[in-house]
C-alpha cells in the first residue's frame, strides 16, 4: 500500500442555481487572454443538452474515443487501419472551433418596437457572429434552456440516455438541471497518459494536474484524449492549457475562484487519502456498473491510526492528513455515499464528486409536512428520472443514486419536521443516522 493525498470537490447539483458566475470570475482570472478566448476552465451545462463542446458526452466505445457526429452519422468515418496511420500523422479526433459554442444575445429591441398584436412581443436569440436567429444554427451551449417548447428542434443532438424521449418531450413532464464542470483532475488521468511530450503530471503532494507549458509541443493529443473535453488549445502559444484547480490560491490556504464565488454555495473542497497501489485495478474492472464502488474502495478512513501512520511514513504532508481528517468530500462520498464521480464509465478515476439534484420536487413532497408521518416520496418517482441521474453518475445503477436521492429527502424530511414541532417520524429518523 502507497498513501497518497488528493485535493478533490463535491459540488451538490440540488443548490446550483445555472448563474454562471463560477464560470465568469475563473475566465476573469485565468482565461482573460488571447488565444483562449473560447475556452471556460469552468463551464455550467443545461441538462439534458448538447454541452460544451457539443456532444462532449458522445463517447464512442468501438475507439475509446471522441467522435463528433455530424447529421446523425460519426465522423471521420475511417477503417480501423487508416485510423491509427491518422492518428500518427494527424489528430482527427479534435473538437474544432464551432463545436465549442456559437455566442448569442436576445432580440430585447423588439419587445419596445413589435407592433401592438394579441400576443406579447418575445426576445428571440440571435447569433452574435452571424447575427442569424438561433433556430436556423440550432445549438449553442445552454441554448436548450432558451427553448422551452421547441423539443423537436432541440432534442436532435442531446444526450437522452435513460431518458423516454416522448415522456420527456411533454411539458407537465420536462425537467432542467445545471451541471458545472471543470478538469477532474483524475486519479488516472487520460490526458497525461496520451501526451507523447510527457508534459502532463500530477503533482505528488496534492493531485493536481498540470500541463508543463515548457515541455509542451502543442500535439493536442490531450485534447482528444480527455474525456470530458476540459483541455484547450491556446492558438496564439501553441500549447495547451486546462484548469489549474487554482494551487497558487490552494498554496496559500485560499479555495478555488469558482468555490469562493459560487452564489449557490455549491461547493466544497477537501482532502482525500487514497492507495496509489490499487488505482490500476479500480480503473479496469471489467463490469461498468461495479466502477463506482471500486473508486470508493480506493479511499482510506483518515480516522483510521493505521491510515495516519503509514501516510506518515509515505511522506503525505501532516496539513495535507489534517485536512483529510475533517474532509467533507470523506463525508459526502465516501460516508454518507450521497456524492458521485461524473461518467465513472470513462476510467479516469474523476476526483469532481456530485450531489445529485432533487429539484424539481413534486409539489406533494414541496408542501410543508414532506416526509413528515411516513409519507417520504418515492424517488422514483421524481421529476428528474432516476434513470438519467444514473447515467451521468454512477454508470447506469440505479441504486446508489436512490439511496443518496432518498437521504436527501428525509434530511429535509427532518430539517422540515424540527423546524415545525420537532416530532420526527420513525423511518425518517432511521433514514438520516438518528436511530440505532
Ligand atoms: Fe486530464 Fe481530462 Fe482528467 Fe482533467 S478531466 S485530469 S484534463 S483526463
Ligand atoms: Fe451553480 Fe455556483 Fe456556478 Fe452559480 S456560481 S452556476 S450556483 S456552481
Amino acid at each position: 500500500m502507497k498513501i497518497r493525498a488528493q485535493i478533490a470537490m463535491v459540488l451538490n447539483l440540488d443548490k446550483c442555481i445555472g448563474c454562471h458566475t463560477c464560470s465568469v470570475t475563473c475566465k476573469n482570472v485565468w482565461t482573460n487572454r488571447e488565444g483562449v478566448e473560447y475556452a471556460w476552465f469552468n463551464n455550467v451545462e443545461t441538462k439534458p443538452g448538447v454541452g460544451y463542446p457539443r456532444e462532449w458526452e458522445n463517447q464512442t466505445k468501438w475507439n475509446g474515443g471522441w467522435r463528433r457526429k455530424r447529421n446523425g452519422k460519426i465522423e471521420p468515418k475511417i477503417g480501423a487501419k487508416w485510423r491509427i496511420l491518422a492518428n500518427i500523422f494527424a489528430n482527427p479526433d479534435l473538437p474544432e472551433i464551432d463545436d465549442y459554442y456559437e455566442p448569442f444575445t436576445f432580440d430585447y429591441e423588439h419587445l419596445h418596437t413589435a407592433k401592438e398584436s394579441k400576443a406579447f412581443p418575445t426576445a428571440r436569440p440571435r447569433s452574435l457572429v452571424s447575427g442569424e436567429r438561433m433556430e436556423k444554427i440550432e445549438w449553442g451551449p445552454n441554448w436548450e434552456e432558451i427553448l422551452g417548447g421547441e423539443f423537436e428542434k432541440r432534442s436532435k443532438d442531446v444526450n437522452f440516455e435513460g431518458i423516454e424521449k416522448e415522456i420527456y418531450g411533454q411539458f407537465e413532464n420536462t425537467f432542467m438541471m445545471y451541471l458545472p464542470r471543470l478538469c477532474e483532475h483524475c486519479l488516472n488521468p487520460a490526458c497525461a497518459a496520451v501526451c507523447p511530450s510527457g508534459a502532463i503530471y500530477k503533482r505528488e503532494e496534492d493531485g493536481i494536474v498540470l500541463i508543463d507549458q515548457d515541455k509542451c509541443r502543442g500535439w493536442r493529443m490531450c485534447v482528444s484524449g480527455c474525456p470530458y473535453k476540459k483541455i484547450y488549445y491556446n492558438w496564439s502559444s501553441g500549447k495547451s492549457e486546462k484548469c489549474i484547480f487554482c494551487y497558487p490560491r490552494i498554496e496559500a490556504g485560499q479555495p478555488t475562484v469558482c468555490s469562493e464565488t459560487c452564489v449557490g454555495r455549491i461547493r466544497y473542497l477537501g482532502v482525500l487519502l487514497y492507495d496509489a497501489d490499487r488505482i490500476e485495478a479500480a480503473a479496469s474492472v471489467p463490469d461498468e456498473k461495479d466502477l463506482y464502488q471500486a473508486q470508493l474502495d480506493l479511499f482510506l478512513d483518515p480516522k483510521d491510526p493505521k491510515v495516519i501512520a503509514q501516510a506518515r511514513a509515505d511522506g503525505v504532508p501532516e496539513a495535507w492528513i489534517e485536512a483529510a481528517l475533517t474532509s467533507p468530500i470523506w463525508k459526502m462520498a465516501m460516508d454518507w455515499k450521497v456524492a458521485f464521480p461524473l461518467h465513472p464509465e470513462y476510467r479516469t478515476l474523476p476526483m469532481v464528486w456530485y450531489v445529485p439534484p432533487l429539484s424539481p420536487i413534486q409539489s406533494a413532497a414541496a408542501a410543508g409536512r414532506m416526509g413528515l408521518d411516513g409519507d417520504m416520496p418515492d424517488v422514483r418517482s421524481l421529476r428528474i428520472p432516476l434513470q438519467y441521474l444514473a447515467n451521468l453518475l454512477t454508470a447506469g445503477n440505479e441504486d446508489p443514486v436512490a439511496l443518496a436521492l432518498e437521504r436527501m429527502l428525509a434530511m429535509r424530511g427532518y430539517m422540515r419536521a424540527k423546524s415545525i414541532d420537532g416530532r420526527i417520524d420513525e423511518r425518517i429518523a432511521e433514514k438520516v443516522g438518528l436511530t440505532g
